[in-house]
């Protein structure tokens, strides 16, 4: 990856992109199209097409007679591999077209985006391929007149709607796994990041994914969402997004088909540094990159800081110059480590909870600010709030930007308490040298995730998921295939 190349695509103008369904391109849409603006420079970049809850319900068909006629869960597994995995390749043949499509779309930092976004599909989209042949069904132990097997089956029809943050990392997340398992899909790309996105769909059709296995719709959550989420041939909708939103995809659910709904949904994660941490100046600048990457986009960000007592004022200090090192600005140049705000709203959002924050009694001890303002796009500089109370909103409500409120804590007992006091449960983090007090700390916060002497980097391996209102199911690791599969028994007298 080299500056010049990333300059050179940036100059590419972007062509409209039209909905995907059947293996075609179909701009069908009565809706018309929408304006994709970029954070960059809140200049207009291109269009999609705003999609109608019509086009929802033909793409929703073109899955279900792909499920039906088993096109594509009727292939051998180690042809539906081949495919995956050819996928996988395409994608990291086009990685920086992709990351800087998808950057110029969403904001995100090219260094970050460049790893998490398609290096990061592609890897997933590796695993679930290798998985998918060593999922075996099972023999119950019944009595010997009779044999008990319990079969795998694909679902059907999945749903999957996807946030702006990471579109294709979490697109793969929910694509690999349902795919991989003999699904169709119909994907949902957020409003404010669908190209790179629609680009990785077609990319799956060019490895040889039988048309109409994934469709993928454009255009507004409130209008094609809602449509997949009231649908009535839609099996399982897998989500990633606001609390607000998850919410509805529930009583979507209730009201039609009653399909099964995994939401992956906001956090408050608490990043707590006792006075026994291995380095204290390590834990900084890790705890600063936990809050301030991708502008604190992160489901998992770790958004409260909280810092034993003896310590807080010389660990305030350092985070403090680890933020301010950071470089905030274009997210096209390699040297950003903090790139745009996905929008003008979310911005405005992120200003409106610091100045709640200041009125709730907290100090700003470093940024606050919108910057940069004369480049057009959406900047904020990194914001560090202390005096944070255990109830304040900004310890309590999801921010999605670059605000950090410190809270301190006398002991460990303190800190679990804090820790616990949100409707929360993402991820977290201890920073400690005491072994037991480290798997005491992983055992009581409640929490999907946990930490310990880190912040994120979690791979494909393991689970994430979250606990209370984090949402339910996990994506990634093999847990991740329970939600793409149903389990049927056949109960054989012989
Ligand atoms: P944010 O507020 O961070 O944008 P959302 O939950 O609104 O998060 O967005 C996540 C995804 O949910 C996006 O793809 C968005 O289009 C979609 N979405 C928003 N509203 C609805 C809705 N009413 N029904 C279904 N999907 C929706």
């Amino acid at each position: 990856m080299n500056q010049t190349k990333i300059d050179a695509l940036r100059a590419h103008p972007v062509s409209a992109f039209s909905h995907l369904i059947e293996g075609k391109h179909v701009l069908r849409s009565d809706g018309g199209t929408m304006d994709i603006t970029s954070p960059i420079d809140g200049q207009v970049l291109t269009q999609v097409a705003r999609g109608t809850a019509a086009d929802m319900e033909v793409a929703i068909a073109s899955a279900r007679t792909a499920f039906e006629d088993r096109r594509w869960a009727g292939q051998s597994p180690a042809a539906r591999k081949k495919v995956l995995l050819k996928w996988a390749d395409l994608i990291e043949a086009n990685a920086l077209e992709l990351a800087v499509l998808g950057v110029r779309d969403n904001g995100t930092e090219i260094g970050m985006a460049i790893k998490a976004e398609p290096g990061s599909a592609a890897g997933t989209i590796r695993y679930y391929a290798e998985a998918l042949d060593k999922i075996y069904g099972e023999i119950a132990p019944t009595s010997s007149d009779i044999l008990g097997m319990i079969h795998k089956e694909p679902v059907g029809v999945v749903g999957a709607i996807i946030p702006w943050n990471f579109p294709l990392m979490i697109g793969a997340w929910k694509l690999a796994p349902a795919l991989a398992m003999g699904n169709s899909v119909v994907l949902k790309p957020a409003e404010t990041a669908s190209l790179s996105l629609m680009r990785m769909a077609d990319l799956a059709l060019e490895a040889g994914l039988p048309p109409g296995v994934l469709n993928a719709i454009t255009g507004e959550g409130a209008v094609v969402g809602e449509a997949m989420g009231l649908s009535m041939d839609v099996d399982v909708l897998a989500f990633t997004g606001s609390g607000r939103t998850g919410r509805r995809l529930m009583e979507y659910s209730a009201r039609s088909n009653m399909k099964r709904v995994y939401l992956e949904l906001g956090g408050k994660s608490p990043n707590i540094i006792f006075a026994d941490a291995p380095n204290l100046d390590e834990a900084a600048k890790v705890a600063a990159g936990a809050i301030f990457r991708n502008a604190g986009q992160v489901c998992v960000a770790a958004s409260r800081l909280l810092v034993q007592s003896s310590i807080h004022d010389e660990f305030v200090a350092a985070i403090t110059k680890a933020a301010e090192a950071m470089k905030v600005g274009d997210p096209l140049d390699l040297t950003t480590a903090i790139g745009a705000v996905n929008s003008e709203t979310q911005l405005k959002q992120n200003l409106g909870f610091v100045e709640t924050a200041t009125r709730e009694g907290g100090k700003i001890v470093t940024g606050g600010d919108r910057i940069l303002q004369d480049t057009g796009g959406y900047y904020m500089a990194p914001t560090i709030v202390t005096d944070v109370t255990k109830n304040a909103t900004l310890a309590q409500e999801e921010v999605f930007g670059p605000v950090l409120g410190v809270t301190p804590f006398i002991d460990d007992d303190d800190a679990v308490r804090i820790a616990n006091s949100t409707v929360y449960g993402l991820a977290g983090a201890v920073w400690t040298s005491n072994l037991s007090r480290a798997h005491r700390m992983v055992r009581d916060v409640r929490t999907g995730v946990m930490h310990v002497n880190t912040y994120g980097g979690a791979d494909g391996t393991v689970p994430l998921g979250g606990v209370g209102q984090s949402g339910n199911g996990s994506d990634k690791s093999l847990h991740a295939i329970e939600k793409y599969i149903n389990l049927k028994t056949a109960w054989i007298k012989l």
